[in-house]
């Protein structure tokens, strides 16, 4: 679990304010969940066999004997309020967004922690594929705004009820042929939920999967079509993805479309999947509510933050102005100065421990401000300062009265 300190706070908070404003384009409104639900509703939608639920959840008892669980996911916690507010009586087509803290207990590396960070989004109500293309779009159009342009969108089906279980059959017969080999979890998933040994982290399954019969060729009818249809569509709004029938997704809810958001950067290491959703049209019923089919994403915050790091550039906004007293005599009217002018709407550092001049400036100087303001008796006398730019270029002739008018005119870019 990590700090996030000044310094690499201003990165998140560009990622979360690029996201909420792109996302209240599309029409997504915020909704904020507690971090902790019943262990129940996560068994019960990311389902037993997974590794998040059966391996990385933080869970306990309260003092009521209740099993809780720290929440791992956001879609499960989602559901859970749009069915216990009803809001299909209300309306016919939910878009929601959030962003907040996930906890797994996963072994900690680059990109991997146990507190991490997503943000995403679920649309309830429409199973057209349409809706699919509109959640993916949501993240393109979010990488793209942060400038990141090396991820590749990877697209896949999962089939549904109709035609995921001949794909199953097919799936055991080619993994029991291999049993022998596969590693002791992927033994018990053989029998309890075959369709995750092809997520496994381990090598020798992965290559044993890998060789495995492909899940779009066994799509019924209607899966194709949907399937083609968001190609189609994401094709007319300018999408590039690739079909990747390996895309299976660690959690059991999906149904139909599945994608990810995988990044090309050493700097992820092996954590370089950035996001990933899917349909999900039978979770809301199973979870006690309507039926309702849904689509969504869940992007991984902090990964999304390594990579613009690594892009070097500065994030938070810069100080406007830092008031300087050239005596003591005058720290009472800069203090006052600096307080009026914040009002005013600018940024502005006063060092309150006062100090000679030259500390003072050489603090202006540190903290990057673009103009310095020194009062002393004579502009207190006059009513009259110079704005003095602090990267370079003549000083701006100033009336006391006026600071915040006459910096912004010189700020603004012309
Ligand atoms: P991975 O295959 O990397 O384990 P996942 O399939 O478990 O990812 P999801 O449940 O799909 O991850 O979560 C969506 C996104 O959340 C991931 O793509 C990733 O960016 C982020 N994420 C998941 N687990 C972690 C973690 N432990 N630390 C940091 N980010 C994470
Ligand atoms: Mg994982």
């Amino acid at each position: 679990m990590n700090d996030i300190l000044p310094g690499d706070v201003e990165v998140w908070q560009h990622v979360e304010r690029t996201a909420r404003e792109l996302f209240g384009r599309f029409g997504y409104a915020e909704v904020r969940t507690p971090m902790v639900e019943d262990t129940a509703l996560f068994v019960r939608s990311v389902g037993e066999t997974t590794d998040i639920v059966g391996k990385e959840m933080y869970t306990f008892e309260d003092k009521g004997g209740r099993s809780l669980s720290l929440r791992p996911e956001g879609t499960a916690p989602a559901a859970r309020a749009y069915i216990e507010h009803s809001i299909s009586n209300s309306e016919p087509l939910t878009r929601w967004f959030y962003l907040g803290p996930m906890f797994r207990y996963e072994r900690m590396k680059t990109g991997r922690y146990r507190q991490f960070h997503q943000i995403g989004a679920e649309a309830y109500g429409s199973k057209e594929p349409a809706q699919d293309v509109e959640v993916m779009d949501m993240v393109v159009q979010l990488l793209q705004a942060l400038g990141l342009t090396d991820v590749s969108l990877n697209i896949n089906s999962l089939g549904d009820d109709a035609c995921r279980p001949a794909y199953q059959s097919r799936l055991v017969e080619h993994l029991r042929a291999h049993s022998s080999e596969l590693c002791a979890d992927c033994q018990v998933r053989l029998e309890k939920n075959p369709l995750r040994v092809l997520d496994c982290k381990n090598e020798r399954c992965q290559q044993i999967a890998s060789a495995a019969p492909s899940i779009l060729e066994s799509l019924c009818e209607p899966c194709r079509g949907h399937f083609a249809e968001v190609q189609r569509k994401l094709d007319a709004v300018g999408i590039k993805y690739v079909v990747n029938p390996r895309i299976m997704r660690g959690l059991d809810y999906y149904t139909r479309t599945t994608f990810e958001f995988i990044a090309s950067h050493p700097a992820l290491g092996t954590a370089s999947t950035v996001g990933g959703g899917g349909r999900y049209d039978k979770l809301v019923k199973s979870l006690g509510g309507p039926d309702v089919p849904a689509v969504g994403f869940g992007l991984g915050l902090d990964r999304l933050c390594l990579l613009l790091k690594e892009g070097g550039q500065q994030y938070g906004p810069s100080k406007d102005l830092f008031i300087a007293a050239a005596d003591e005599g005058s720290a009472d009217v800069a203090f006052a100065l600096a307080s009026r002018l914040r009002r005013e709407g600018l940024r502005v550092e006063f060092d309150t421990r006062g100090g000679s001049l030259k500390s003072q400036m050489k603090r202006a100087d540190k903290l990057g401000a673009t103009y310095a303001l020194v009062i002393g008796e004579a502009e207190r006398q006059s009513g009259q300062a110079q704005l003095k730019p602090m990267r370079g270029g003549d000083p701006v002739p100033v009336r006391l009265d006026e600071v915040a008018q006459t910096l912004r005119n010189a700020i603004k870019p012309s």
